[in-house]
């Protein structure tokens, strides 16, 4: 009798911060959360998929891991079953940041909390918390690598004095991904000075947003385009020195097109290619000197915030937010939690990517 009654003061106890936060935490031990991932074909969305789903299990709740294959209506109907299925949370990676509104009203309307992971959600005020990279920062990074590649800027990103001119091509990522425009602007502001005092040039005179970005981060529309500027803007003779990409896939799609131009191989010297994700596919190429860097995103500790902050709004904890003032989403600043990206070469790629147990050598091998 004693133990029961101890048992039932600690519990009142616990309620401290008012009755319902102390009975819903109870209610939701075991509950059901979602988890939308975009797409299977880039190997990032797999490790973030498994690790959101293996840190939310440890705290026993059970998940719905959801990839949408870059399909619209397959997310939205995924997301809708999750929600019918009586999700208490959902984290969410997007196709397109604006065509879930319809999804984020029902969630609200049920209760439901929702977490825009990495991609924001845009277009809705029912977005609880973003959690992500800094990706302006992404963008400079790439820039200052590019520059860095190209010999323009030595390792401490000191102006070596190398001023070219050197002809670079610049890619951009999907539209109605928000993080798109977030790499762009960092990369190109980056980079302006030096399009504006010659050291860079663009000979396909392509370099607005509209121009360059890539629908769906689709790595045969990169590979086409590139096809098409080398026929259309490199056939006098001239050589691409340098080519600004966002994403691994599309670095690998560039590649194949500048190799079946000749590039590479003992034939012209191929650009500086950037990159991010820092996916084994490009690793390996980095290691081969092909691609010259890429950007890692540690989707471990991405995941990790993700799971951490479903589990808080679940027991009745409030988040912890480190931005509070980059991604209006167009209706409201959505609360975010940022990590730092790092930038990866053939010089560091052991240290960053191995020592931090990221990959095994024989991942890379
Ligand atoms: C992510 C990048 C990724 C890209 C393509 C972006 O939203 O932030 O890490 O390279 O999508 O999947």
């Amino acid at each position: 009798v004693l133990a029961i009654g101890v048992a039932v003061t600690l519990a009142a106890c616990s309620g401290g911060r008012g009755g319902t936060s102390s009975s819903s935490s109870t209610d939701n031990k075991g509950a059901l959360v979602g988890v939308a991932m975009p797409t299977k074909v880039s190997s990032r969305w797999i490790a973030d998929g498994n690790a959101v789903k293996s840190d939310l299990e440890k705290n026993g709740y059970k998940v719905d891991l959801e990839y949408a294959n870059n399909d619209i209506p397959t997310q939205v109907q995924q997301i809708n079953t999750m929600i019918t299925k009586g999700a208490k949370v959902l984290i969410i990676a997007s196709i397109d940041g604006g065509s879930l509104t319809d999804q984020l009203d029902a969630a609200a309307k049920a209760g439901i909390k929702v977490i825009s992971y990495d991609r924001l959600l845009t277009g809705d005020k029912n977005v609880d918390y973003y959690v992500s990279f800094d990706n302006y920062k992404v963008g400079v990074y790439q820039a200052n690598s590019l520059l860095t590649g190209l010999g323009v800027l030595d390792a401490n990103g000191k102006a070596t004095g190398k001023k070219g001119p050197f002809n670079v091509e610049v890619f951009a990522g999907s539209p109605d991904d928000n993080n798109a425009t977030f790499f762009y602007n960092g990369a190109m502001d980056t980079l302006k000075p030096y399009f504006t005092d010659g050291t860079l040039v663009v000979k396909s005179g392509q370099t607005a947003f509209n121009q360059v970005a890539i629908q769906r981060w689709d790595p045969a529309t990169a590979k086409a385009r590139m096809q098409d500027l080398i026929a259309k803007s490199y056939s006098g003779g001239a050589d691409v020195q340098g080519v600004l990409s966002p994403y691994d896939g599309l670095s690998d799609g560039i590649l194949s097109a500048l190799e079946g131009a000749g590039y590479g191989s003992g034939g012209k010297q191929l650009p500086i290619i950037t990159g991010q994700d820092a996916e084994v596919a490009s690793v390996k190429q980095i290691i081969a000197g092909t691609q010259y860097s890429t950007i890692y995103k540690d989707t471990r500790q991405l995941a990790n915030k993700a799971a951490e902050m479903a589990n808080d709004l679940l027991t009745g904890k409030t988040p912890q937010v480190n931005d509070t003032k980059s991604y209006d989403n167009k209706v409201k600043v959505v609360p975010s939690y940022l990590f730092q990206p790092v930038v990866v070469t053939k010089d560091n790629y052991k240290k960053v990517l191995i020592d931090s147990g990221y990959y095994k050598e024989s991942d890379l091998g």
